[in-house]
């Protein structure tokens, strides 16, 4: 405590991509934003995650940007040990990160199950511990105070949190904070969270911030350019219509959150318009489904496109003639069976674990068969070696020849590029910007983005260490 302050600081996403918590001290009062999972190396992940942030039963406030796992997924610990304070986010992030935190405590107890099993056979003891459990998932969950957008909302002594559109996922938010010392100082401080790109499907674009002292800006793609969002529609249609052609499948592992939503909603457009035939399209993931039912009753995140659709037409845009959901096990294993050209979306979206490695056993050494691959494959992943071509893959320890033709789309990036962060931050009051923090980003992206900043006439662009601590 001590003398009057305002410092910030990273805990996690500083110089990496995940397991975001960033910690703004008001007179030694800590919020947290977000409070995300590590992920990567099992062990690494493991061992930073249980670190988690020191003393969390005197955190003061808890805002979470979005609801994807690297940035609600260590909630459920944070409550686990102690916090009882207040999360602050809009309400369809509430409900979606119900669903990723509920999964992930699931996901955890099978592992300790599984593990338990493998050591009692090799006749050793046991010691691995899940995380968290349902039980902690639940008291997390009944911690959140929505916010709206665009409601400013006292979150504390000194702090004011406004959400606005971050145009990453539905509900995601950019966080503008107001702080005031006990001196009466005053400081502005905005978060983007993931900041998201123009143009994407169903939700509205990122919002312009009020101007701000500091802003901390995430880099995940500091040194990319993306494909035109422009571009997907066509080129989904393209491969959808040549395997028709050929009879095939298409098979698209696809994340259970938004980007199995906007497949959905572009091969929603694409049927109506005639320009792809009425195949069935399955989406073949429990979670998938799960999040479509928030996805609909949502529509305070929609975008004009899906807003006049939905709410005036009164058309489901997540639902139509020829798309098919598979919640149960045989209604998937039926699939399998199918005969005759057909798309099929699952996750997981890096094929490491789910339904879509069924599915890539009966596809992928057939011919007429496409795999489509539409998100970020990572490092050492079953869907990596499938975009590398290697000519033949290993799924639930069996060896399959990849025959099946392999296609991909990089225009549904959830992320701005470096390109699309400056038109976003081109278009903002940048006069009494004193600082850019740079966060969330591996040193390539955070290091280009900091050098392109600067050509832009950005004088003091930091890049974060972690735990080091910047006055404010
Ligand atoms: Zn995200």
């Amino acid at each position: 405590m001590g003398a009057m302050s305002m410092r910030f600081h990273s805990e996690g996403g500083a110089g990496e991509v995940t397991g975001s918590k960033h910690v703004l001290s008001i007179d030694g009062a800590r919020c947290l934003i977000d409070c995300g999972a590590f992920q990567g190396k099992r062990d690494e992940a493991e061992k930073k995650n249980r670190d988690l942030v020191p003393d969390p039963e005197s955190i003061a406030s808890v805002i979470l940007t979005h609801a994807h796992f690297d940035h609600c997924g260590m909630l459920p610990l944070l409550a686990k040990r102690g916090y009882r304070g207040n999360i602050y986010a809009t309400p369809a992030t509430r409900d979606l990160a119900g669903v990723v935190m509920m999964d992930s405590a699931a996901i955890q107890a099978r592992d300790a199950e599984y593990l338990g099993k493998q050591a009692a056979k090799r006749g050793s003891t046991f010691e691995w511990k899940p995380l968290y459990d349902e039980e902690d998932v639940i008291r997390a969950t009944g911690q959140f105070v929505t916010v709206s957008y665009n409601r400013p909302m006292p979150i504390g002594d000194g702090i004011k949190v406004e959400l606005y559109d971050a145009g990453h996922i539905l509900g995601s938010a950019m966080a503008y904070t107001h702080a005031r010392d006990r001196s009466g100082r005053e400081v502005t401080i905005a978060f983007t969270g993931d900041l998201g790109r123009k143009g994407k499907p169903i939700i509205r674009d990122p919002a312009i911030l009020p101007a701000m002292d500091y802003l901390v800006l995430e880099a995940t793609y500091g040194d990319r350019l993306h494909e035109s969002t422009e571009d997907a529609m066509d080129k989904l249609a393209d491969i959808v219509n040549q395997a028709a052609a050929r009879g095939g499948k298409v098979v698209i592992p696809a994340f259970a959150i938004e980007r199995t939503q906007e497949l959905v909603f572009y091969f929603h457009l694409l049927v109506d318009q005639k320009r792809i035939p009425e195949i069935p399209i399955w989406v073949d993931s429990p979670m998938a489904i799960n999040a479509t039912s928030i996805f609909q009753i949502h529509p305070e995140c929609y975008d004009e496109e899906i807003h006049e659709a939905f709410v005036r037409h009164h058309e489901n845009p997540f639902g139509f003639n020829s798309l098919h959901f598979s919640a149960s096990v045989q209604d998937s294993k039926r699939l399998n069976d199918y005969q005759g050209p057909a798309v099929i979306i699952s996750a997981d979206g890096m094929c490491e674990a789910g339904r879509i490695q069924h599915h890539l056993i009966h596809t992928i050494s057939d011919p007429s068969s496409t795999i489509l691959l539409v998100g970020y494959m990572a490092a050492d992943t079953l869907g990596r070696r499938i975009r590398d071509r290697e000519n033949e893959v290993r799924i639930h320890g069996e060896v399959f020849k990849v025959r099946a033709r392999i296609e991909e789309i990089n225009a549904f990036s959830a992320h701005a590029d470096y390109r699309e962060t400056w038109d976003w931050m081109s278009s903002l009051d940048l006069s009494r910007l004193k600082r850019v923090f740079l966060v969330h980003g591996e040193a390539a992206g955070l290091e280009h983005l900091e050098k392109f900043l600067g050509e832009k006439g950005i004088k003091d662009v930091r890049i974060v260490k972690k735990g080091e601590r910047y006055e404010l």
